[in-house]
C-alpha cells in the first residue's frame, strides 16, 4: 500500500494553513513557519515570462526541458563549481521536490536502504516511502553541535544501501558542510558504490563567512551523484513550479522516462521566463544576503539573551533552528502554545526528526517588524 500511515500531510505547509486561517478569521498573526522568501520575483522574470506566455509559448515543450536553459543551468554550474556537465545532463521538473522524488523513483529498488540525516527536510521520509514503498528509512542524527555524524553513516551501510540524501546549505539548521566533512563524504561515496543525492535548493542563501561547496565540484563522484536545485527560494518563484536535476546522462535519461510519463513537461512559458535569469544581473540577491545576514544576528542575539531558547546560529538559508529544553514542553505543545495564546506560528521540532522534539524552527524570511513582535513574544513568555 503506497499511501501507509506514514504518508501524512506535510508539517510545514499544514501550519502555514493555521496561520492562513487564523488572518481570515481576522486574529493577528506572525508566521514564522513558512520557507518562503519574502521579496517580489525580479521584474525582468515576470516580463519575461508573460513575453512568453503572449508569445504564443503555451504548447507542451521537450519533455526533459527547453535546450537553452539547459544549456544555462550547466554553464552556469560548469563556471561556479568547475563541473562538466552538458545540456543532456540535465532536466527540468515541476519543482525541487518533484525531481527529488523523481530522482529517488528512479534509483529505488525492493528493500533498498536511503540514509538520512535527522533534522531532515520534512518531505524526505515521506517521499521515499511514495518512491518505493518497501525501502528503508535509515535516519541518522546529526551530532549534538550538528556536525556530520561520519562513524555512524559509515557504520549504517550494508549491501542494500542504495542512496545517501544530503541537504546542504542546511533546512532546518543552516548549517554548511566543512572542507573535511565534504572530503569524507565523497570517500564514503566511492568506496560503498552508493548514490549521492544533494540538494542544493538553498545554494545561494549563503550569508555567513563559509563559502557553500557544490557536490558537482567532485567529477570523480559524478556517475553517482544527482544535484537537486531550483528557483523557488533564489528567485521568490516558489509558486511558479520549476526545478531542475544534474546527472550523468544515464540517471537523467532514466528520470525523464519517469517525467515524460507524469508530467510531460514543465510549464513550458515558465522556462522560457526562467531564461532571464541568466541573462540579467541577479542583483537582488545580494541584497536580500546582507539582509538575511541582519535578521540572523538580531533574531540570533535576542533569542541567547532569553531564558527558555537557546538558538543555534545559521550561516545560510533563512531559518534557525532552536534548542526549547529549557521549556520542558514537547515542540508540538509549544508551538500549539504560541498559535493560540500569541497568535505566533513556529515549526515543531519533531516535524524534523523524532530526536528533535526539543527544537523548534523559526523562518526568518519575514520583515524585521515580525522578528522584533516575535522575540518580543518570546521574551514575555512565562511558563
Ligand atoms: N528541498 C528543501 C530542503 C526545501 O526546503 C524545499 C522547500 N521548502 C524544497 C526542496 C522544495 O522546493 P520547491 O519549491 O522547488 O519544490
Amino acid at each position: 500500500m503506497r499511501f501507509s500511515k506514514e504518508i501524512q500531510d506535510s508539517p510545514t505547509l499544514k501550519l502555514g494553513e493555521v496561520a492562513r486561517k487564523r488572518q481570515q478569521e481576522g486574529k493577528p498573526v506572525i508566521s514564522l513557519a513558512l520557507g518562503e522568501p519574502d521579496f517580489k520575483t525580479p521584474k525582468y522574470i515576470l516580463d519575461a515570462t508573460s513575453k512568453a506566455l503572449y508569445d504564443g509559448l503555451t504548447t507542451y515543450s521537450t519533455p526533459q526541458g527547453i535546450l537553452p536553459l539547459r544549456q544555462y543551468i550547466a554553464k552556469d554550474y560548469n563556471n561556479t563549481y568547475g563541473s562538466n556537465y552538458g545540456a543532456s545532463e540535465v532536466i527540468i521538473m515541476p519543482g525541487a521536490k518533484a525531481a527529488i522524488f523523481a530522482s529517488l523513483a528512479s534509483l529505488l529498488d525492493v528493500n533498498d536502504e536511503v540514509i538520512i540525516l535527522s533534522p531532515f527536510y520534512v518531505s524526505y521520509p515521506p517521499m521515499i516511502k511514495l518512491a518505493e514503498t518497501t525501502a528503508k528509512i535509515i535516519d541518522i542524527p546529526l551530532n549534538s553541535d550538528f556536525s556530520l555524524p561520519i562513524d555512524k553513516i559509515k557504520a549504517s551501510i550494508t549491501k542494500n544501501t542504495k542512496v545517501l540524501i544530503l541537504n546542504y546549505p542546511n533546512n532546518p539548521t543552516g548549517k554548511l558542510l566543512t572542507t573535511n566533512e565534504i572530503e569524507a563524504v565523497l570517500e564514503i561515496i566511492k568506496e560503498n558504490n552508493i548514490y549521492l543525492l544533494s540538494d542544493e535548493i538553498y545554494e545561494k542563501q549563503v550569508f555567513g563567512n563559509n563559502p557553500f561547496v557544490s557536490f558537482s565540484s567532485f567529477n570523480e563522484i559524478k556517475d553517482k551523484t544527482l544535484i537537486i536545485n531550483g528557483y523557488s527560494k533564489t528567485f521568490a518563484m516558489t509558486g511558479f513550479r520549476i526545478g531542475f536535476i544534474l546527472g550523468s546522462k544515464e540517471l537523467i535519461k532514466k528520470i525523464n522516462l519517469l517525467n515524460q510519463n507524469i508530467n510531460t513537461n514543465t510549464n513550458t512559458f515558465v522556462q522560457y521566463g526562467c531564461l532571464s535569469i541568466y541573462e540579467n544581473n541577479n542583483t537582488h540577491l545580494e541584497t536580500y544576503n546582507k539582509e538575511l545576514l541582519e535578521r540572523s544576528t538580531y533574531l540570533y542575539n535576542e533569542l541567547s539573551k532569553t531564558m527558555y531558547f537557546k538558538p543555534i546560529k545559521p550561516e545560510s538559508t533563512f531559518y534557525m533552528f532552536v534548542d526549547i529544553t529549557n521549556t520542558k514542553l514537547d515542540s508540538t505543545t509549544l508551538s500549539n502554545m504560541l498559535i493560540e495564546q500569541y497568535g505566533l506560528v513556529v515549526t515543531p521540532g519533531i516535524a524534523f526528526g523524532k530526536n528533535f522534539d526539543n527544537y523548534i524552527r523559526l523562518s526568518f524570511a519575514t520583515a524585521k517588524d515580525n522578528l522584533i513582535k516575535a522575540v518580543e513574544i518570546f521574551k514575555a513568555i512565562k511558563l
